[in-house]
Parts: structure tokens; C-alpha cells; sequence
């Protein structure tokens, strides 16, 4: 999903900083990938990520974040604009790296929203989280000199380090309702996406369905969607798993704020 680039002024008014967020961009769209695609839903995007894909299509919160900070307050009132909204969709960057998320989350489930967590699976969080939608990087995420859209790899060493915590995955779809989302670049992804599974499946207390667990093209035009979609199809009718369409991208291509 594409990201702001340009500063917002989503600040003004804020007295202070206390319980603030970084914000990229707050926006009312059709939730685009996993179990609740196309639902209207209003999306807050947290900037920071503890993780360097190459392919981040949220390139402004992760490699180059910009945002402004937002108290929790402001970010409610925000929401609360969007009428007709009932669902919210906190992601990021990795929106459960900051403490206030927790605090965010909580007050949104406060006013009855429906809260699906967006994130990448390597942080645990104890939150009033309706959907978590886990989205565990794959090796080919790996920024290597080749893909480093920023360097020569620098963050190579970092991300491979720290980009799967199987411990945190099991303990969030024990705590949560859950979807595991892979983003897929090619066919030769499947392997560790199997042994990923079978790896949480071993530890976790919950029945982890084929269902549950989603493949999407990586992709974020339509164009290089086009390149990936057919191969992905097919992998998920191969193995039983779930096909992610990335409908935003379908509808309205690489345009901000979808
Ligand atoms: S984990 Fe998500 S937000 Fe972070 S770099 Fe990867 S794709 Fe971007």
C-alpha cells in the first residue's frame, strides 16, 4: 500500500508530546489484502519499523520515515471524522513497536471499533485486538546489496538477524484471532513458508487451518503485481492455502492514500 511522502500536518492543536504516536498518514479506504478485504475501513499508519525489506511498500515508515507526532487524543478525534467507518486498521511500518499503540488500540476498541493489527510478527503486545494480522518476512525480503533500495546491504546483517520470532507468532495467535500473511516474491518461497508453518504449528495451542494462512503477490503496481499474482494462484492451490488479493492495488494502482 503506498505511503504518504510529504509531511502532514496532522499535529496542529497538540499541546504536548506526552502519548503520541509517529504518524505517516491517517485515511479512509477499502482494507485491501487478508480475510477482510474490501471492508471500509479507516487506516493509521504508524512510521518506524525494526525490520529493512527491500520491497517495503511503505518505504516512508521504514527506510526513510516521515511523519509527524500525534497525540492518541488527536489520532481518536481523527478517526471519529470517518462517520460511517466501523473498522480500523492499525499498521505501520511496525505499529507494536511503540508502547502507545497499546494505549491507541485500547481506546478504539473503547468506541466499538473492529481493530485488525497489521504487522510483521516479531513483537508481542497485549492489546484489545480483534484481528492480528501477522505477516512473517521471508528470506527473499533479505535487503542484499543487489535489492538494498537505499545502499550496498548495510541492513543485510540486521534483518536477517531479526526478521522471524517464532516464540512471539505463537504467542499472538494464541492470543488473538489471527491471519498469517505471506508476501510472496516467487515460487521459491513455498519451502520455508511450509516449515514456517509446521514450525508454529508445533509450539502453538490453537488449530492453525490452511485457511488461516494466506499467500499474497508481492507487488505494488499493477504492473509488477502482474508479474507475481499467476505463480502465487497457483502455489495456493497447490498447497491449500488461502490467495491474498491485493485489491487496492487492483483498483486504484500505486495512488496514496488507498
Ligand atoms: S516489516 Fe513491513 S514495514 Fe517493515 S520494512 Fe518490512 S514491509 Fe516494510
Amino acid at each position: 500500500m503506498p505511503v504518504n511522502s510529504t509531511k502532514t500536518d496532522l499535529t496542529r492543536n497538540s499541546s504536548s508530546d506526552s502519548r503520541s504516536l509517529p504518524i505517516n498518514e491517517v485515511f479512509y479506504s477499502l482494507q485491501g489484502e487478508g480475510k477482510l478485504a474490501g471492508t471500509p475501513s479507516v487506516f493509521i499508519r504508524t512510521s518506524g519499523c525494526n525490520l529493512r525489506c527491500w520491497f517495503c511498500d511503505s518505504y516512508h515508515t521504514s527506510w526513510d520515515p516521515i511523519h509527524d507526532l500525534m497525540e492518541v487524543d488527536k489520532i481518536v478525534e481523527k478517526v471519529q471524522e470517518y462517520e460511517s467507518a466501523n473498522h480500523i486498521v492499525v499498521t505501520g511500518g511496525e505499529p507494536l513497536i511503540h508502547d502507545e499503540t497499546v494505549e491507541l488500540i485500547d481506546r478504539m476498541q473503547d468506541n466499538g471499533y473492529h481493530i485488525t493489527v497489521e504487522t510483521n510478527g516479531t513483537i508481542v503486545r497485549d492489546a484489545a485486538i480483534d484481528l492480528v494480522s501477522l505477516s512473517p518476512k521471508l528470506a527473499s525480503s533479505t535487503p542484499t546489496a543487489e535489492k538494498d533500495p537505499m545502499g550496498d546491504g548495510e541492513q543485510a546483517k540486521h534483518h536477517e538477524r531479526h526478521r522471524i520470532n517464532v516464540d512471539a507468532i505463537a504467542e499472538m495467535i494464541d492470543s488473538y484471532k489471527f491471519q498469517l500473511k505471506f508476501v510472496v516474491t516467487d515460487q521459491g518461497d513455498i519451502s520455508e513458508i511450509n516449515n514456517l508453518v509446521e514450525r508454529v504449528r508445533d509450539i502453538t495451542a490453537t488449530t492453525i487451518n490452511n485457511s488461516d494462512v494466506l499467500l499474497m503477490p508481492e507487488g505494488a503496481t499493477r504492473s509488477s503485481l502482474a508479474d507475481t499474482s499467476d505463480s502465487v494462484a497457483e502455489l495456493a492451490l497447490k498447497h491449500g492455502y488461502r490467495y491474498s488479493p491485493r485489491l487496492h492495488v487492483d483498483l486504484w494502482n500505486d495512488a496514496p492514500g488507498t
